[in-house]
Formats: C-alpha cells, structure tokens, sequence
C-alpha cells in the first residue's frame, strides 16, 4: 500500500521503517526538518535496537523517503498514520494541539486530492482519551475535507503497544493489533497494511481502542509500582523479592505475564506517566473517583525516593550513575526517572558524573541533543563519554542500566560502593560482595 506517516518520532519512524520492511511504499512526514534530513540520509532519529540498519535498507531500496511537506505526502497515498505526539499539559490532561493542526492539515490536503487519488483512510496511532477521535479529529476532518468521515473518507483509531527499547521486534511480533473502526472499509484498509504480522486482531469501536491503550499503560505503571512496593517490603522483611517474584509469577492458573513485575526501578518515559495523569484527570472531570489509579503516581516517587535515602545513607559525596533515558536500549530521555533521580541529588550537592552510551554527547542525535541542551543543560556537563571516567570519580555509583559495557566494567567488591537500580543480571552472585546494595532485592 501507499503510506503516508506523520510523525517521525519514537513511534512514527519505527512504524514508517518497519512498514517500509513490510513492502509498503511510505513516505514519512515531520515538521522537524532535522528528522526528514537524517531519514532521507538513511540514518534513524532515535536510538533502538535495529533501527539504524532498517532505516539504511529501506531509504536504500526507496521504499521510504521522508518530507516536509503534508500535501506531497497525501497526494502520493491511500492511508495515513497519524504519530505525532500526545503530551501532558501542566494540570495533567492530554494535549491535543499537535492532533489537531496535523487533522487540519492532512484535511485541507485531503481536500485539494479529490476523489482522484481513491478513497483515504486516515489512521491516528498517536494515545489519545476516548472520545477524542470522534468529538475532536472527525468535526477538524469533515470541516477542513468538505465530506462526511466514514463514507468520503475511513478514519481508524490504531494504538501502537511498542515498548521503546524494542520497539521493532515489537512492531514485528506485536502482543495484539487493535484497529478502532468508523467505517468498515477504514478498518479493512488497517488490516491490509498489517496482514502479514502475527497476533489476535480486534476490530472495535473507535473509543473503544482508545480506551484499550489506556487500559494498557494504566495496569503496566500499576505492575510496576506493585512489584517495586513489594520489593521495597519484603527487603525491609529480609525476603528475596525476586524469589517470591519467581513464585507468584510461574502460577500459571492465575495467568499472569510477568512483564513488568520485576522488582526494579521506578517507571517514567514519554507514555507511561502522561497517560495516567492525563486518565486521572479524565476522572476526576467526570466525577469519578479513582483511588488505585490516583496512587500509581505517588507510588512511583516514593520508590524514587528510596533511592535518594540509599545514597544519603552511604554518607558519600562524590556520585557515579551509569543510565540516564528512561530505560535501558533507548535514548529517549522525556521523564526519565533516572534524569529524575540525577536532578535531586545534583540539587542536594552531590558531585555528580553520569554515563550513558546512548546519551554521551558524542552521540547524541537531533531532537535529543535539543531536549539536553534547553532542558538539561545542568545535567549535560555531568555527562562522561567513558564508563572509566565516571568509574574513577565516584565512592558509590547507581547502575540504572544493562549496558553491557557498564556492566563487565563495573568491580567486584572493591572500588566505589554499588547501588543496583535495576537488579543487575548477577545481582545474586554480588549480592554477597561488600559494598553492594540493591534498591530491588
Ligand atoms: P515523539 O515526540 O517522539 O514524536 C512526535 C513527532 O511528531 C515529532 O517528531 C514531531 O516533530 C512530529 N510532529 C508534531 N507535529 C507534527 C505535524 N503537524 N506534522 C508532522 N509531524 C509532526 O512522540 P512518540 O514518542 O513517537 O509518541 C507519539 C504518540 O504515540 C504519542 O501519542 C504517544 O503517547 C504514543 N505512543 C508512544 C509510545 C512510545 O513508546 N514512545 C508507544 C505507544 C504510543
């Protein structure tokens, strides 16, 4: 198929290059023209395992191609994927202003087409409450086409589950594909862009897969906060927090995936906590009391706040910290809880070096070098190219990534005291060296 994907973030670049992958003929759309030059460079925007050679292949082969301009991009398409971002306004509810300017746009490009080009579908992955779709986007679309959304053109919700990290093996083996349909012939054009990948396919109501995305994210910072709220009580015990994980967990009967209930460190990232302020406040507009949701959040900080108290109690001042995105295998820094976390120590004094191979500043790409440079500009002289350099400096360090670089280089039983953010692969084996300390054990 002809696809045109609008946004080439974490989510638009994966789906335009993994569609790309698929056969599909993509041109990508961005008003970041530092992202359309490094698509059409063959080179990736975002850090993520495999993406960097995806990307080169199918720029090579010209199965994707990247451009700044919406009505080039819909001329040339039978289907759009809308990617662009859907962040937390200061009170916590959903911004809808990127969705709404890039509907206005693909409209009034949609009007210029004509029925010439065939009938359109336009799609919105981007995570948005439900009813936006149908009480925003449809009204922007019928005003701006001059037609009625489900006859003169399809419209589909389809929320993207990918986990940055690995979001391209994700892309490829996905948990489900849920396609939120207006019309029939919308929804069946999803399908077509997606049939050969494995996996359930659910075709439902629009607000209904919008819903679904926040069912998602909701339980997934609830699993987190659960297992790291165990963690935390059953080390205070003297339990092994990850024997009884490795119990509750093989109980097979109750059905429960063990994704995300691994006793570690606190959640963050782009999605996670903006989807649950911004369904919190939903709530709370509709009079809705929700006690659990309401306290995944706090939950979270008190975990983060375990670590702080860890590092207070070694009496130390001069502070390593191998991580700094939001989890390992991504660059992806929006609410990072390990930024977090750097951010109330270096404000509380401590001397502080932080290395992280996707975020060294050698390294760091467009959109993230900005997001550094404007938003972290007291933590980007923090930042140390070498894992040795960070090694040398500190009397305790906190290991908040996987990197396996970090990880052969890190000592055993000597050098600087060790904080496991994350419960290291040999977590085990060290938790019996001195000077180690686990936030999750
Ligand atoms: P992102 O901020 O990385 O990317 C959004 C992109 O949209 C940016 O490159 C921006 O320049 C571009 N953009 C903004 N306005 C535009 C316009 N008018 N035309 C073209 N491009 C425009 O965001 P993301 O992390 O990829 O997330 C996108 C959406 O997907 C969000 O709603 C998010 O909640 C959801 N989501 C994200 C993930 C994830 O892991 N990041 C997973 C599932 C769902």
């Amino acid at each position: 198929m002809r696809v045109s994907v609008f946004g080439l973030g974490y989510v638009g670049c994966v789906s335009a290059a993994c569609l790309a992958g698929m056969g599909h003929q993509v041109v990508g759309v961005d008003v970041n023209q530092a992202k359309v030059d490094l698509v059409n460079d063959g080179k990736a925007p975002v850090v993520e395992e495999r993406i960097g050679e995806l990307i080169a292949e199918v720029v090579g082969s010209g199965a994707l191609r990247a451009t700044g301009d919406v009505r080039e991009a819909i001329m040339e398409s039978e289907i759009s994927l809308v990617c662009v971002g859907t962040p937390s306004e200061p009170n916590g509810s959903l911004c809808t202003t990127y969705l709404e300017r890039v509907t206005e746009e693909i409209g009034t490009a949609l009007a210029e087409r004509g029925g010439g080009g065939g009938r359109h579908t336009v799609v919105f992955r981007s995570t948005m409450l439900p009813g936006t779709c149908a009480n925003l986007l449809v009204p922007i679309l019928e005003k701006y086409v001059g037609g009625t959304a489900g006859v003169d053109f399809g419209v589909a919700v389809n929320p993207e589950f990918l986990r940055e990290g690995t979001s391209v093996r994700d892309f490829f083996d996905p948990p489900k594909t849920v396609i939120g349909e207006l019309d029939a012939a919308g929804g069946d054009a999803v399908l077509a862009l997606y049939d050969s990948l494995p996996g359930e396919v659910f075709r439902v109501p629009v607000a209904t897969a919008e819903a679904i995305k926040y069912a998602d994210n909701a339980f997934h910072g609830l699993k987190i906060g659960f297992a790291n709220e165990l963690g935390a009580v059953c080390h205070a015990l003297g339990v092994d927090s990850h024997q009884v994980m490795d119990v509750f967990l093989a109980d097979r009967k109750l059905n429960i995936s063990p994704a995300y209930l691994r006793p570690g460190f606190a959640f963050g990232g782009s999605c996670l906590p903006k989807d649950l302020r911004s369904l919190v406040h939903a709530a709370q507009r509709a009079d809705v009391s929700v006690p659990i949701l309401s306290h995944v959040l706090p939950s979270n900080s008190a975990h983060l706040e375990r670590a702080v108290e860890l590092v207070e109690r070694t009496g130390k001042r001069r502070v390593g910290m191998f991580g700094l995105s939001f989890k390992p295998g991504t660059d992806d820094l929006r609410e990072s809880p390990l930024v977090e976390l750097a951010e109330r120590l270096f404000g509380k004094g401590y001397d502080l070096r932080i290395h992280d191979a996707n975020v060294s500043l050698s390294r760091l790409l467009g959109a993230n070098r900005e997001y550094v440079e404007t938003r972290l500009p007291h933590l980007a002289q923090l930042l140390a190219d070498s894992v040795d350099e960070v090694l040398d400096h500190a009397e305790v360090c906190l290991v908040g990534t996987r990197d396996p670089a970090v990880l052969s280089a890190l000592p055993h039983g000597a050098g600087p005291l060790l904080i496991d953010l994350i419960h290291l692969p040999d977590a085990d084996t060290r938790r019996t060296e001195p000077g180690y300390m686990g936030l999750a054990w």
